[in-house]
């Protein structure tokens, strides 16, 4: 059977620290105010009754995508084992995607990411007295934390301006038996990655064993990202 790769993540462990998130940011090079990991919270009830609850979010890789269904270049598609993936290099910025997307996990670039390093001779922090390049040139590195790994499977380490961007579940990792950066970071083990199509993989396991919920149902997109338990106390199994 065809792989079909999925994430869990268990409210009942996750404390809300953020670390998925700038894991994120370092391993896909993504722009300031560009986040592909990110979260919402909600405060519900009186003081001081008040509960508070974190809820991280990314691109569901839906089994039924409203994104991939409108767009008119084919750049957001099915990738292989489940995935959604985004071709930048036919991507013509029309944002429907972004539009259709009931999520809002899609981001636009509107302009390049970041200046070239090598060659920037403008001061790297402001008020600072290093400029970039020297700043390129000393550590030997086109940008501050640039990850090359990024740029794989055709896509590149840094998009460009002009073009939409998403969470790939960590493709270039995941090829390569790893899981993605913010499963990795998680300090409280409540991502859980893995082959939903494999019976006895740690997702299919925790899935089978839980009513897990989806964000936004009631839109029929079939998210692969489950979440379980919940953020007060309270019995449940994993
Ligand atoms: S969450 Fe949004 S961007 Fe991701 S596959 Fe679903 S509709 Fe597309
Ligand atoms: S912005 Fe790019 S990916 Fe999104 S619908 Fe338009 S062409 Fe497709």
């Amino acid at each position: 059977m065809a792989k079909k790769y999925a994430m869990i993540i268990d409210l009942h462990q996750c404390v809300g620290c953020g670390a998925c998130d700038l894991a994120c940011k370092s391993e896909n090079n993504t722009p300031e105010g560009i986040n592909w990991a990110h979260h919402f919270t909600e405060m519900s009830g009186t003081f001081p009754k008040v509960t508070y609850k974190h809820v991280p979010t990314l691109c569901n890789h839906c089994e039924d995508a409203p994104c991939v269904r409108v767009c008119p270049t084919l750049a957001m598609h099915y990738g292989k084992d489940g995935l959604v993936t985004h071709d930048p290099s036919i991507c013509i910025g029309c944002k429907s995607c972004m539009l259709a997307d009931p999520y809002g996990v899609i981001s636009y670039n509107p302009k390049d990411a970041f200046s070239d390093y090598t060659s920037d001779t403008s001061v790297a922090i402001k008020g600072g007295s290093f400029s970039k390049k020297e700043l390129s040139d000393r550590t030997n590195a086109p940008f501050p934390n640039f990850n090359a790994a990024r740029g794989a499977n055709d896509y590149e380490a840094i998009r460009g301006k002009g073009a939409v961007e998403k969470c790939t579940f960590c493709d270039h990792r995941v090829e390569k038996g790893l899981a993605p950066a913010c499963v990795v970071a998680c300090p409280a083990d409540a991502r859980i990655f893995g082959d939903m199509n494999d019976a006895k993989s740690e997702v299919a396991t925790i899935l089978a064993a839980n009513k897990p919920t989806v964000l936004l149902p009631e839109k029929g997109t079939k998210p692969k990202v489950f979440y379980v338990g919940n953020y007060s106390q309270g019995s449940y199994n994993r």
